[in-house]
Formats: structure tokens, C-alpha cells, sequence
């Protein structure tokens, strides 16, 4: 059957196996991989399938789009978690505050003050990602690998709850190395999670430990 995109609905099994699969290779248990299905630029109407398949983790980049989407959808589905992704500003961080379940893009020291008072207003102190430029790229979110004790150390201060890691690999190499060494940083950090991996290298990523896998095009077909 196929789905308003023309995609097989088959895609968020087929994705499913293949976590499962690389799990497996890797000698860890699949259940430990959280599949953040990227909802980003997808209407309502193509979002509602893989809600009726079960799937209850999604991801969205940008505060404004998710506020307009969500709340409808939350309200029709039970035990829907969202993930934000995408770089926040300061000041939606209020706004974050109250929507999302896990944020994955904290990655300077403003934002961790602005996070933490905005948890504190809303009552909450949902689990949230430090973001690493781990390819040291210059146009890239996230903060300098020398930073990271410095920013959970901070993020301690203000209350903000770091599970883990989070990276982005430069576009276009092999993923495989900066997959290994956020893992590596984690554990020099004593995290347990790890979000990395997308829909063309999430395999690699859960065989290197993922345990956050964000994946949008191989769920809903290519974004316009
Ligand atoms: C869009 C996006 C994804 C999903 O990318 P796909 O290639 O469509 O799977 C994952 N992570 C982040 C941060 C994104 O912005």
C-alpha cells in the first residue's frame, strides 16, 4: 500500500529490520535503539500512517512548525514523545520548554541558562542531548569537543538533564569514524546515549552504539 507520498508503507518496517539486524551484528539488543522518525516539512496527512503503525517518537527542527503541527496530533494519539532536533534559540526556549519530550540540539552555555529556566517555569526536566560539531566544521551546530565537560558541567548548574551525545558527521565521507568517536566521548563523559545516524547511515551508527537514531527521508520518502 502506498502512503500520500508514494512511499511503500512498508518503509518504517523495512527501517525497523535493518535496526534490528544491525543491532544484532553488533551484539546489542535492538530494544536499546530509540527510532526518532523526522517529521520535519511533513504535513499532518503524511504523518498519521506511521502514528496508526505505532510508531510514537518523532523529531521536528524548528519550534514554530512543530507548535503548529503537534498539539492536534498529541491530543489524537496517546504516548506521543517529540523530539526537538533542529538548532533552538534562546529565546524560543520557553516555548521548547513546554512542547518537546527530549531536546537533542543543546550546545552552548546561553541556551543551557535559558533551558534551564525555562524547565523550571514549566515544571519539567525532560532528558536532553549535548550537541558535538564533531567534524569541527564551521558551519555547524554544536559545541567544540574541548567544550563538552565544560558545557555538562554547566548544564548540571542549571538544572538541564544531559543523557548523552549527539552529532551531525560531515556530509559526504565515511560516518563510521565520527560515529566511533562520539561514543568514545560519551563514555570519557560518562553518558549512556548516543543520537546519531540518519536515513543513509543509521546502520553504521547502531552498530557504533546509537541509541537515538534520527531518520526522516527512508520513513517518508524525499522532503521537497
Ligand atoms: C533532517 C534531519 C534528520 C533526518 O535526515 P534524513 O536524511 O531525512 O533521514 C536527522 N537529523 C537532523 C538533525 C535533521 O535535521
Amino acid at each position: 500500500m502506498e502512503n500520500a507520498n508514494g512511499e511503500n508503507d512498508g518503509a518504517l518496517g523495512n527501517a525497523r529490520a535493518f535496526i534490528s539486524k544491525a543491532a544484532s551484528i553488533a551484539g546489542r539488543d535492538p530494544s536499546e535503539v530509540t527510532l526518532v522518525a523526522v517529521s520535519k516539512m511533513r504535513e499532518p496527512a503524511e504523518i498519521v500512517p506511521l502514528l496508526e503503525q505505532g510508531q510514537r517518537v518523532f523529531g521536528e527542527n524548528r519550534v514554530q512548525e512543530a507548535a503548529a503541527k503537534w498539539p492536534q496530533l498529541k491530543a489524537a494519539y496517546s504516548g506521543v514523545e517529540l523530539h526537538l532536533i533542529g538548532q533552538l534559540q534562546s529565546n524560543k526556549a520557553e516555548d521548547a520548554a513546554t512542547l518537546f519530550d527530549c531536546i537533542h540540539s543543546v550546545d552552548r552555555l546561553s541556551l543551557i541558562k535559558a533551558l534551564g529556566k525555562a524547565f523550571g517555569k514549566a515544571g519539567r526536566n525532560p532528558p536532553c542531548f549535548l550537541q558535538v560539531n564533531i567534524g569541527e566544521e564551521e558551519q555547524k551546530g554544536g559545541c567544540a569537543i574541548d567544550d563538552i565537560d565544560a558545557l555538562l558541567a554547566s548544564a548540571e548548574t542549571h538544572g538541564v538533564n544531559i543523557v548523552g551525545l549527539m552529532c551531525l558527521p560531515p556530509a559526504d565521507v565515511e560516518p563510521a569514524p565520527y560515529f566511533a568517536l562520539l561514543g568514545e566521548l560519551a563514555h570519557r563523559a560518562g553518558l549512556s546515549q548516543l543520537s546519531m545516524g540518519m536515513s543513509a547511515d543509521y546502520e553504521s551508527a547502531v552498530q557504533l552504539g546509537a541509541t537515538h537514531i534520527r531518520i526522516g527521508t527512508a520513513l517518508f520518502g524525499p522532503r521537497k
